[in-house]
């Protein structure tokens, strides 16, 4: 079966003036397509490959034949990080997290604000384009970054990283050169305005 584009779960416009209406529509209806549609293109006649779960094709890029490895790494993953992405975002959102999750970022980082200035941190440390994310490993929250569309679900062999992905921040310039333009840094500011932290929570 094939991978599809999931809808975006709230209207293009809905986290203006943070994110904007144009970016939202592009970043969704044509590189996210693209991911889907390139991934689709790249796996088509292996039924092996195309009966997998998304999770389950990047969770074990080792059992991909080397040919098409790298095109399934690059688009699934862009598949799986933008399916993450919009769901972690939401209108009318942003503030600080609550309850269990508060306390793991506040006991690990020392506060809210200081794990913000972190994450914040590793995105423009990103050199080019990539990816920050929080993760949860082995119980314990840690702030981590990968290039490309690599992400921890791809195992520490292949990104460099693993652990439950809690929260995750885009920081290809795709996301947000139309707004900000090389402002990386005031894009990612944005962006806590947008977090959806009640979901985020579930994800810890
Ligand atoms: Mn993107």
């Amino acid at each position: 079966m094939a991978y599809e584009l999931p809808p975006l779960p709230y209207d293009k416009a809905a986290l203006e003036p943070h994110f904007d209406a144009l970016t939202m529509e592009i970043h969704h209806d044509r590189h996210h397509k693209a991911y889907v549609d390139n991934l689709n293109k790249s796996i088509a006649g292996n039924a092996a490959l195309e009966a997998k779960s998304l999770e389950a094709l990047i969770g074990d890029l080792g059992s991909v034949p080397e040919g098409i490895r790298g095109p399934v790494r690059n688009n699934g993953g862009g598949h799986w990080n933008h399916s993450f992405f919009w769901k972690i975002l939401a209108p009318n959102a942003g503030g600080a997290p609550t309850g269990k999750l508060a306390d793991a970022i506040n006991s690990t980082f020392g506060s809210f604000s200081e794990f913000q200035a972190k994450f914040e941190a590793a995105g423009i440390g990103r050199f080019g384009s990539g990816w920050a994310w929080l993760v949860s490993h082995g119980g314990k929250l840690e702030i981590v970054s990968t290039p490309n569309q690599d992400n921890p679900l791809m195992g520490k062999a292949v990104s460099g990283v693993e652990g439950k992905v809690v929260l995750g921040v885009d920081v290809w310039e795709h996301a947000y050169y139309l707004k900000y333009q090389n402002k990386r840094a005031d894009y990612l500011k944005a962006f806590w305005h947008v977090v959806n932290w009640a979901v985020v929570a579930r994800n810890f």
